[in-house]
């Protein structure tokens, strides 16, 4: 089952942040890395608490593991980034969401898929169809690409991760 896995990061070297939870996400028996999108930076979204700007991305993974092992991973990989969890879209080294799973619909305060900020962040939608181009939206059949683009800033394109230079 293929998965695409949102990094974001605004707490302090976010590069390196994302680039490590690739590397650990990629690391687990069971995940296979298949494409990792360039790094997005976007301002933080209003509403929220949020100080710094975001760098964020999305990786592509082929893997073995139930949806709900997946999402303990990146649970996992937050837990142990240091994040802090205390304010809603705080400032965070590492936030880790579950954007899409191939045909995995899921309503649960647990798990939701596919993600609903998919609608309307840009900055998920746009790296979502760099790496996985086809992508389908399993409640409706209809392919994200048709999706209209989200309202806000544009994501401004700012590198490719290294571990895609490796891979
Ligand atoms: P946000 O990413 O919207 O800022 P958080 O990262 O603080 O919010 O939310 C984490 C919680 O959201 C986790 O406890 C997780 O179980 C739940 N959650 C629900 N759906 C998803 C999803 N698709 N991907 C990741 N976490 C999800
Ligand atoms: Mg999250």
């Amino acid at each position: 089952m293929k998965v695409a896995v949102a990094l974001g990061s605004n707490l302090g070297d976010r590069r390196a942040n994302l680039e490590l939870a690739l590397r650990q996400i990629a690391a687990r028996p069971g995940v296979r890395l298949l494409r990792a999108s360039r790094w997005v930076r976007t301002p933080p979204m209003r509403g929220g608490t949020a100080s710094g700007w975001f760098l964020n991305g999305v990786a592509l993974v082929e893997t073995t593991l139930p949806i709900d092992d997946v999402l303990s991973l990146c649970i996992d990989l937050e837990a142990r980034s240091d994040r802090r969890r205390s304010r809603f879209w705080g400032d965070r080294a590492l936030d880790l969401d579950l954007l899409l799973a191939e045909g995995i619909v899921a309503d649960s305060p647990r798990l939701t898929l596919p993600h609903p900020g998919l609608r309307d962040r840009p900055f998920f939608l746009e790296p979502l169809l760099e790496v996985w181009p086809d992508a389908v939206d399993p409640r409706s059949g209809r392919p994200w690409s048709a999706h209209p683009t989200p309202p806000g800033p544009r994501p401004v394109r700012i590198g490719i991760p290294d571990v895609r230079r490796i891979g």
